[in-house]
C-alpha cells in the first residue's frame, strides 16, 4: 500500500473500485479501471482497414485500400484511424465513460489508443493534437469533454503539442445518434469555429474523438482547419460503428 495516499485508501475501502465493463472488483491502488479479463476481450482493429475511414475490410475482398463508401471521395480529412469496433465490452466501457461520467476510464482508453498508434499511426508526422470539442452547454451537462480527457494524455505520451482553444463548437446541435446520415451532415454544418489559427497553420493536425459514426463531425472540423491553413488533418477515434 506504500504508494497509495491515505485518502485514496479510505475511498477504496468505502467504494471498492470495480471494472467499468463487468463490475468485478478491481485490485486497489491501480490506475486501471477495466479488469484484465475485459481488457483481453477487447480486439484492436487490425489490417486490412480502409485507408480513408479506418473501417475493417473483410479479408475476402480483393481491393483492400478503400471501403465502398470512401471510394466516392469528397472528404476534407486525410484519413481516420479507429482503435476498436463499437460493440460488446467496448460499447459498455464507452457508455460508462461518457454517460455515467466515469472519467477515470480515460486511463484504459488511452492505453488502447497508444497500443494501436504504435502499430499503425506514423506519429512522427503529426504536429498538433486536438480534441473534437463539445458545445459548452453539453460539456457543462456532462461535466467534462470525453474527447479532451483522452486526447491530452495521448498527445503527452507522444510528446506532441496539445491545443485546447482552437476549435469551438458554437452551434448547439441535437444528438447525432437518432439522425440519418444526411441529417447528420446537415446537423453539423457550420457548427464549429476556429480560434488561434496560428496553432494550426502549416501543420499536420490529429483530431481525437471517442466514437465515430458517419464521420460528418470530423469532416466538418477538418474543413474548417484546412480553410484556416492546416496542412493536413487526420483523426483518431477510440471506437467506431461498422
Ligand atoms: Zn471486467
Ligand atoms: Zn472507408
Amino acid at each position: 500500500m506504500n504508494h497509495v495516499s491515505p485518502l485514496l485508501f479510505f475511498l477504496d475501502l468505502l467504494y471498492p473500485p470495480r471494472c467499468g465493463a463487468c463490475n468485478r472488483l478491481l485490485t486497489s491502488g491501480m490506475p486501471n479501471q477495466i479488469c484484465p479479463r475485459c481488457m483481453q476481450a477487447i480486439q484492436l482493429i487490425y489490417p486490412p482497414f480502409c485507408k480513408k475511414c479506418g473501417v475493417p475490410i473483410p479479408n475476402n475482398i480483393k481491393y483492400k485500400e478503400l471501403c465502398g463508401r470512401c471510394k466516392k471521395g469528397g472528404h476534407s480529412f486525410d484519413r481516420i484511424w479507429s482503435c476498436t469496433v463499437y460493440e460488446g465490452v467496448m460499447a459498455r466501457i464507452i457508455r460508462q465513460y461518457k454517460y455515467h461520467k466515469k472519467r477515470l476510464l480515460s486511463h484504459d482508453l488511452v492505453q488502447l489508443m497508444i497500443r494501436f498508434a504504435e502499430m499503425h499511426i506514423p506519429m512522427k508526422d503529426v504536429d498538433v493534437v486536438l480534441a473534437v470539442p463539445l458545445h459548452r452547454k453539453k460539456e457543462y451537462a456532462r461535466t467534462f469533454n470525453q474527447a479532451e480527457y483522452i486526447a491530452r494524455p495521448f498527445a503527452q505520451y507522444f510528446n506532441k503539442i496539445y491545443c485546447r482553444d482552437v476549435l469551438r463548437k458554437v452551434r448547439y446541435t441535437e444528438s447525432q445518434s437518432m439522425l440519418t446520415k444526411s441529417e447528420r451532415t446537415r446537423n453539423v454544418t457550420a457548427s464549429f469555429r476556429l480560434y488561434n489559427r496560428h496553432n494550426v497553420a502549416q501543420r499536420h493536425i490529429l483530431l481525437v474523438d471517442d466514437v465515430l459514426t458517419t464521420g460528418a463531425t470530423i469532416n466538418e472540423c477538418a474543413k474548417i482547419l484546412i480553410a484556416g491553413g492546416a496542412k493536413k488533418v487526420s483523426a483518431f477515434v477510440v471506437s467506431r460503428g461498422i
